[in-house]
Parts: C-alpha cells; structure tokens; sequence
C-alpha cells in the first residue's frame, strides 16, 4: 500500500475491489503517523478506538457486498478547532488542553456518516489566530516539504499531514485564509466554501461572520467530493444555507473553455514575490490555452483588506472568547482568592500572547467613543469590498490569483513581527470578508522547490466553476 500517495478516489475503489480492508489501511496510517509525525507535529490528538470501530463497519458493509458510501474507509484528520465528542478538543490552546467535548460538530458526523475514519485531530495556532502555525501551545509545525519552514496557519496541521501523506484528506477552517494559504505553502488543495454553505456547528468560534469549514485533499475532484459531504443546512446553525447541493464532481468535469476569467490588478503589486507571480501567470496561460477569456479587472478597495479584517476579526473574538473564564470550560487558575482575580488570572495563565493581543484589540475596537470610529467603518468598507467583486462578477464568471504573496517562510522568521505576518493574508481576507467561496492548488514550484498556490475566487454559491477551473490549472 503506498499510503503517502492515496486519494479519496482511490481508497475508496481499493476498498470497494477488496485490495485492503479498511481496518488494515487505519493499521497503515497509525505506523505511518507514529513513524514519521513526531517530526512534522501534525496531530496533537489520536483517536484509535474510534477509528477501528468505524473501519470494521466499513469492513462488515464491504464483506456483504452492500453499497458503500462515498467515503467509505477514506482516512482524514480534522482540525483541533472543530469538537469532537468524547475526543480531547484544544482549539491548540492551553485554555482546552484537557476540554473533552459532549457532542460531534457536524462537519466530522456528516464525513462519518459518509464512511470516513477520523484518525485524529490537527495542530493549529490557537483559536486559528496566526499564518504560520507557530502560535499553536503544543509547539509549531515543519512542512513537509521542507522541515525548516512554516506550514502556513492556521490550518497547519491540516495542510502538513495531507502533504506528508498522514492522512488522505482534512478539514480546516478559513477566517482570513487559514484553508488556502496553508494548501499553498505545502502544495495541496484547499477549498473555502461560501459562507454558509457548511454548518458551522461545533466550530470553536474565532469570527462568526468569517468562519468557514473546508476540506484539505491532494487532487481537486477530492475536494469536490468532501464538498459535496458536508455542505447543506444544518438546523444547528441558522447562518447555515438552504441551498441544494449540487454534483461537484460531476458538474466540475465540463470544460472551462468559454469561461470568463478575471485577473485583479491590485493582486499583482508590490509585495508578491517574482517566483509566485511566474507560477500563478504560467497557471493562466494553462487556462488561457483551454480556451477561458482572460479579462483585467480592478478590485479598487483591496488596499483597505488588512485593516477592514483586523477590526471586525479581532472585534468578533473579543466577544466569543469571553466564554472562557475558568468557568465553563478548560482551564481554571488555581487558589485565586475572589472570583474576578479567578476569571483575571484563567485567562491569564491559558491564552497566549497573540490571543490576548487580539482581545485587546477587539474590546477597543468595540468600546464606547471607538465603535463608530472602527468598527462601524470596518463594516461599511466590509460592504465596499464585497461590492467590488459583485461588479467583477457581471464581467468575469472566476477571478485567479495568488494565494499568498510568497512561498512558505522560514520557522521563527515572522514570529516577532506581527504586522509582517499579518500581510500574509493579503490575497485571502477578501474573499471571507465577501463570503464567496475560494480555493488554492498547486500551480508550480519556487527555483528552489517551494510548492507555490494559485487561487480562485467565485460568486457566491458556485463552487462548481471554482473546482472546474481549478482542475484545468491542476490538469494541464
Ligand atoms: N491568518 C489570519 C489570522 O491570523 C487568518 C486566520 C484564519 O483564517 N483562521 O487571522
């Protein structure tokens, strides 16, 4: 079995032919996991028992000869932001480091229930605040493709353990870019959905207008099919979209030609690096080649991205993560003498530095005498961006570029300079603070090896023409 290059196309025709049973394929990837993830850090959390009870059902199925489902055996990792109920859950915070949820969030109990095995859950910065994964409290993560660089953040783990081949598939979850620009820094697929498109339901909130549960996978037509899973309301989560899901797989196989492509100028400016840029432009010759029209266009409020996402991303976390005062879950300080030195001190002790900075920036944002001077203004350039691509996308039916400005940096190098790591998301903010849906896949590779991501952006609810043209970069 050659783990470290399965698909979910491939596992599941392995299993379903009776090559291996699924029980043996979760045997394999445990040795693979313990061999080779002390290096990498991918997972903080194994769950075995649960993963060989869900294999040998898949077994019993395929020793009936029933239908199996679409991911019947396929082995994934889930993001330690996403509960898992009686497997320990950390959001890669101190504040949770023992928190054992009651309940399943409904992204993991629709891929089970699709017949994927949850091996274990994923390195993260802490509440996904960060772009490199170095925020995590259980320690950072290598990338796999080259040990002494950043994975990218803050899907990390999800990212890495798809790279290094620990698990088939992951999910991940998108704020400010945390599924795409970790996929790009590691040279694998990451899908953001539209907003709302996926339940947000035992997502350990960071930004609730900005979340966004995705699937991490090797080939586009994976991410199709992990899509096409989770997706669809959730009466657990109103934001959640009554929307019908369509054939992702099916309907990405037509062919791009004809299709509108736009290249935003203000994607292409200063800051990206010149490897980046020759990757992403030969992805658009491909297209161009395939018979897609490539269309300028101008988002012209791109600039105000970085700060318009700060103001209302810290702003929303200041408010969600008042839940964790020693309380109700996770950490509490020990021999506080009063109840308010007890909450002082909780979060004192469990958050880290990048997540108190963001408090603090948030209840700032949100105070009395600011509100209307940040806040308030961060959401009226919030509808400004965001009508920026509904005038793209009466011109271009995609928009392609790239998913960050540079390849994955080095371990350690940004970690002092929050504004510098920060400008990471440049290219990826927008389109959560627009709610469309966007992925990233490989489009080349730095002189020196680095795997480099080209992204596409699409109108709300058409993650059909985003995989289409996806797969034709990929393909070709
Ligand atoms: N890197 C961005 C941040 O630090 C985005 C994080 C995310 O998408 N979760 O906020």
């Amino acid at each position: 079995m050659d783990l470290a290059n399965l698909t979910i196309a491939s596992t599941r025709t392995a299993i379903a032919q009776k090559e291996f049973t699924a029980s043996s394929l979760v045997k394999g990837f445990y040795e693979k996991i313990k061999a080779e993830d002390p290096e990498i850090h991918a997972y903080l959390t194994l769950c075995e028992e649960r993963a060989f009870a869900q294999a040998m059902r898949i077994d019993d199925l395929a020793a009936k000869g029933a239908p199996l489902p679409p991911l019947a055996g396929v082995p994934f990792g889930i993001k330690d932001v996403m509960v898992t109920k009686g497997v320990r859950s950390t959001a890669g915070s101190k504040m949770l480091e023992n928190f054992v949820p009651p309940y399943d969030c409904t992204a993991v109990a629709r891929l089970e229930a699709a017949g994927a095995i949850i091996l274990g859950k994923l390195n993260c910065d802490e509440f996904a605040m960060g772009s490199s994964n170095e925020n995590s409290a259980y320690g950072p993560v290598r990338n796999p493709r080259d040990k002494t660089r950043v994975p990218g953040g803050s899907s990390g783990g999800s990212a890495a353990a798809v790279a290094a081949g620990t698990a088939v598939a992951t999910l991940g979850s998108d704020t400010g870019g945390s599924i795409r620009q970790p996929a790009s820094f590691c040279g694998v697929v990451g899908l953001m959905p539209t907003y709302g498109r996926v339940s947000r339901y035992g997502l350990i909130a960071f930004a609730s207008s900005l979340d966004h549960i995705g699937p991490l996978t090797k080939t586009v037509k994976d991410a199709a099919t992990v899509l096409r899973v989770i997706a669809g309301r959730d009466p657990m989560d109103s934001t959640s979209a009554d929307v019908p899901v369509p054939d992702y797989e099916h309907e990405m196989g037509a062919p791009v030609a004809g299709l509108r492509v736009g290249i935003p100028r203000e994607y292409f400016g200063d800051g990206l690096d010149s490897g980046v840029r020759a990757a992403v432009e030969s992805g658009i010759s491909k297209l161009q080649n395939a018979g897609c029209e490539i269309v300028p266009i101008s988002l012209p409020h791109t600039p105000y991205a970085i700060p318009t996402y700060y103001v209302i991303a810290t702003a929303e976390a200041s408010a969600n993560l008042a839940r964790f005062d020693g309380v109700r879950y996770g950490y509490r300080a020990k021999n506080a003498r009063t109840l308010s030195e007890m909450y002082r001190r909780s979060r004192d002790e469990a958050f880290g530095t990048e997540v108190k900075r963001r408090i603090m920036l948030g209840t700032y944002a949100l105070s009395s005498g600011y509100y209307d001077a940040y806040y308030l203004k961060a959401q009226r350039v919030r509808t400004l961006l965001a009508s920026d691509f509904e005038t793209a996308f009466q011109k271009v039916d995609a928009i392609v570029a790239p998913t960050a400005p540079t390849a994955a940096f080095k371990l350690a190098e940004k970690v002092d300079d929050p504004l510098s790591m920060y400008l990471a998301d440049v290219y990826t903010v927008t389109a959560d603070l627009a709610g469309i849906p966007g992925i990233s896949v490989p489009c080349g590779q730095t002189k020196s090896g680095l795997p480099i991501g080209l992204q596409v952006l699409g109108r709300h609810f058409d993650e059909s023409t985003v995989l289409r043209i996806a797969a034709a970069v990929e393909h070709h």
